[in-house]
């Protein structure tokens, strides 16, 4: 089957890449890019099989979106949150959201919290239960290799069970690159997503924070540094 999303951001810059990626892995997307067209959109019966909800959009809130979209149809909804939205993920949820991913996310993950959506609502037909969602753990920690534990949820991570001090960005950093351990991540793929899509400065930032990161790794080959290219996680052997 193929899912059909409706993509509802705002941001030029992200929404284009977002269709872009999701075209490339199969999915049917639509994008909109404010409340009110993602509401005449969504609520057209059986158009979508999902909707990417972008919580930040020029005329509504998202959460209104969702609490409209919601009182009508059951179609899953993903929301889209910035780091620093005011966003309760309990509240989210309590709104009818069916899980959420907070920016930046890689595309990978969102990917997966999609077919998680899908999957789920093809099994169960009633509305999700917020509670069920929380404690069957959507928001498992990423697979990151054995001695290290990167925690999304907590923003925590831990290394042979010690807790790793790290700033925002270095945790965000090390998501990123934990999220697909071996997997070669450019510069511009970590700029795009632990900073910012419309960031345009130096990339030699991605070093510094690399840099530190491997200080706090205690062992520089954590993060190898793959020539001409980026960076990637491997445990050191
Ligand atoms: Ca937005």
């Amino acid at each position: 089957m193929i899912v059909r999303i409706l993509l509802v951001e705002d941001d030029p810059s992200i929404a284009v890449s977002l269709v872009d990626s999701l075209h490339a892995s199969g999915f049917q997307v639509v994008q909109c890019a404010t409340g009110v067209s993602a509401l005449v959109a969504a609520l057209a019966p059986g158009e979508f099989d999902l909707v990417l909800l972008d919580l930040g959009l020029p005329d509504m809130d998202g959460r209104d979106v969702c609490r409209v979209l919601r009182s009508t149809s059951r179609v899953p909804i993903i929301m889209l949150t910035a780091r620093g939205d005011e966003f309760d993920r309990v509240l989210g949820l309590e709104l009818g959201a069916d899980d959420y991913v907070t920016k930046p996310f890689s595309f990978r993950e969102l990917v997966a919290r999609i077919r998680a959506v899908v999957r789920r609502t093809e099994v169960q037909t009633p509305v999700s239960h917020p509670d069920t969602d929380i404690t069957s753990g959507r928001l498992e920690p990423v697979s990151a290799p054995e001695r290290l534990s990167v925690d999304q949820r907590t923003r925590r991570a831990h290394l042979d069970g010690v807790e790793i001090q790290l700033t925002a960005k270095e945790f965000d950093l090390l998501a990123f690159l934990a999220a697909d351990p071996g997997a070669v991540r450019t510069r511009t793929d970590i700029l795009e997503h632990v900073w910012d899509a419309n960031w345009f400065g130096p990339t030699k930032t991605v070093d510094a924070h690399v840099a530190a990161l491997r200080k706090k790794l205690g062992d520089p080959r954590w993060v190898e540094a793959v020539r001409g290219v980026g960076f990637r996680l491997e445990e050191p052997s």
